[in-house]
């Protein structure tokens, strides 16, 4: 079976993927399996340059990459670079992580205790369509470091940059079976690496429902598994804050790729007494978003991924919908949808309460410091969020006070590949990134040796 792409700005086939079955997907879990003695065995120092090789191909196929991902995922080239240079900086990170697996030495009596960081053994990575080739860096390349070997399954409908990815660490040396890309259903592929025991960790980033089902089909194996999921994040402007700049960059905080990114400030929260001035200084920023050919050095703001897609967030913008204002987008082929700012009356209307991935945001009034933190934490989600203010020890205190796993104060940004990055509530378990992302993928084992004659 295949799965033909289709490039989602102008609707027309890029290529046709042949898709892995059950048995190719068995065949491919027992060939990492059995790569798994000969990879954990390499050398730390040598690990650590094959990584950096790996980087560095990243880094020569950068530019193929990024139009790769413009042509199949229609984001923005500016974007899309940047993406590439995420997963080349990902793995060049890692690769010093093999040298610095340090055990620790722990006093007791009658011998000497030290600990090992083991390899879980074969890695299951679930890629969803957003991010494709940032969020599968995220999971294989401290894996890898790890001393696992790795299978990583991209979206159905954006497998083109991880196969180029699989093709690079071939060329940098990396053994065929110790990285291995299948592009396949989520049914077929995604769920093997759920129910085969050789597959002792599955890393996951998608929906919250799909999360669920990953999370409870591991739970019959005591699978590890880490998930990445959904998110509602608030964007919360006080009246203290520099308002022109909460206003010019509230747009880019939610219409980023056009929307489908879980970290999406898909919420703002104005406080009342500065809201009607907000909305003003607002509708120019978003009219002013470029929505265009995401292959054109000034779009801001590329397609939606799919048809599908698009009437999933269309069915948010009904015809008796409040739109505030809205943004503008090209006509004719590709899944354009326009930057759209709604004002509901209820904060349990649909649009409030659910994540929309596309381009649509809402804007809500609140009154205070307490009533801003209380609508903010009133989701199942938590990943993301921004604070904008002057005052320091408000920024403080809103920040401790908004359960969300990656605020940002005064800006809009979430992601630095050094720094942990995860969701409280539903919107995962676990974190990725950061210094602490390779203890993710090893187990600890303790060892007591007796000095006793
Ligand atoms: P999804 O269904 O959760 O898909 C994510 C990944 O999981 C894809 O690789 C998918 O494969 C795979 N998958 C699907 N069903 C599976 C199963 N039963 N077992 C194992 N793997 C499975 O997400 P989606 O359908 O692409 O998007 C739906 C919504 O999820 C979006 O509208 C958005 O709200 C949310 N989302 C969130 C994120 C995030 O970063 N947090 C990313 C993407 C989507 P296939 O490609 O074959 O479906
Ligand atoms: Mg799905």
């Amino acid at each position: 079976m295949s799965f033909d792409v289709i490039n989602p700005a102008t609707e027309e086939l890029v290529r046709s993927v042949e898709l892995a079955t059950l048995a190719e997907t068995d065949a491919a879990i027992a060939r990492a399996q059995a790569a798994l003695p000969a990879w954990r065995a390499v050398a730390p120092g040598d690990r650590a340059r094959l990584l950096r090789r790996f980087a560095e191909a990243i880094d020569a196929d950068r530019e193929y990459l990024a139009q790769l991902e413009v042509t199949n995922s229609g984001h923005t080239i500016g974007n899309a670079r940047w993406e590439a240079g995420n997963a080349r900086d990902v793995v060049q990170y890692y690769a010093a992580a093999p040298e610095r697996l340090f055990g620790r030495q722990i006093p007791v009596a009658g011998g000497v205790n030290v600990t090992f960081s083991e390899p879980l053994g074969v890695v299951g990575v679930i890629v969803p369509w957003n991010f494709p080739m940032p969020i599968a860096a995220w999971g294989f390349a401290p894996a890898l470091a790890a001393g696992n070997t790795v299978l990583v399954k991209p979206a159905e409908l954006t497998p083109l940059t991880a196969l180029r990815l699989a093709e690079l660490a071939r060329q940098a040396g990396i053994p065929e079976d110790v990285f291995q890309v299948l592009p396949g259903k989520g049914s077929v592929v995604g769920q093997r690496f759920v129910t085969h025991p050789a597959v002792r960790k599955v890393v996951f980033t998608g929906s919250t429902t799909v999360g669920k089902q990953i999370m409870s089909g591991c739970a019959d194996q005591v699978k590890r598994v880490t998930l990445e999921l959904g998110g509602k994040s608030a964007n919360l402007v006080f009246a203290d804050a520099d308002l022109e700049k909460a206003a010019a960059t509230a747009p880019y905080g939610v219409f980023d790729n056009a929307g489908q990114d879980c970290c999406a400030r898909s919420r703002i929260l104005v406080q009342r007494s500065v809201y009607d001035r907000f909305m003003e200084l607002l509708e120019p920023a978003v009219k002013g978003v470029k929505v265009g050919d995401p292959g054109s050095e000034d779009s801001e703001m590329g397609p939606l991924i799919s048809a599908a897609h698009k009437e999933k967030v269309a069915s948010y913008v009904p015809e008796d919908a409040p739109v505030a204002f809205r943004g503008t987008a090209p006509d004719g082929p590709g899944f354009w949808f326009p930057p759209t700012v709604l004002t509901p009356s209820s904060t349990q209307d649909r649009s409030v309460v659910e994540e929309i991935f596309g381009p649509v945001v809402v804007v809500l009034p609140f009154e205070d410091e307490a009533d801003a933190v209380r609508i903010a934490n009133d989701s199942e989600y938590g990943l993301s969020g921004s604070i904008w203010t002057r005052d320091v020890a408000r920024a403080l205190r809103v920040s401790r006070g908004v359960e969300a796993g990656n605020l940002s104060v005064n800006s809009h940004s979430s992601v630095r590949y050094w720094t942990p990055f995860g969701g409280f509530k539903q919107s995962g378990l676990g974190r990725e990134l950061g210094p602490d992302a390779v203890a993710a993928f090893t187990e600890t084992k303790n060892v007591f040796i007796s000095t006793e004659e």
